[in-house]
């Protein structure tokens, strides 16, 4: 028997940080709006998420970062292009739009730790409770062709590893107040 699963029972709060100009775009291409989630493991700690992004040098970045603790820090406005994806590399993805940079029609969430970490139940809650959030502003499906996982895309790495389980996020996506 797995542990019920239950819904996360408070809104999640969002602290904006912004990140350095050199590592988002403002707007997104024509025609582009977010259809789809797409998850992430930072491969560190929260700080250095903050200030990794923050640098010039980085040229990457995230919308959002979810801590083990459940604290949530917002990089880059929905609206606009983080990048945080990137050009395909033999994609498993079957909605990946040929030709376009995923990170145009795409959100994503960086999560605190290491690819081996054991997410803590705190981390699940707000991962969920984000992701609930972002899907409703934008019309987004819970299910596993619009949650994806960065190495869907980019098929040389193994983010976010093999121990987050999206089954679990995905229930408790589908458990929640609707
Ligand atoms: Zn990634």
């Amino acid at each position: 028997m797995s542990a019920p699963i239950i819904p996360p029972a408070i809104p999640p709060v969002i602290r904006w940080l912004g990140c350095n100009n050199a590592n988002y775009r403002v707007g997104r291409p024509a025609g582009c709006t977010p259809t789809a989630i797409v998850i992430h493991i930072s491969d560190g700690c929260l700080s250095s998420a903050d200030s990794w992004f923050n640098n010039p040098h980085a040229q990457v970045s995230a919308h959002y970062i979810v801590a083990k603790s459940g604290e949530i820090h917002q990089y880059v406005k929905e609206q606009d292009t983080a990048f945080h994806a990137g050009a395909p590399l033999h994609p498993t993805w079957k909605l990946l739009r040929p030709g376009v940079n995923a990170n145009s029609y795409t959100i994503g969430i960086e999560h605190e730790g290491k690819a081996e970490d054991v997410w803590p139940e705190a981390q699940y809650q707000a991962s969920a409770q984000l992701v609930a959030d972002i899907a409703r502003r934008w019309w987004i499906p819970l299910d596993a062709d619009h949650i994806v996982l960065h190495r869907e895309i980019h098929g040389d790495r193994t983010c976010p590893g093999f121990v987050f389980d999206r089954a679990k996020l995905l229930a408790m996506l589908a458990a929640l107040p609707q």
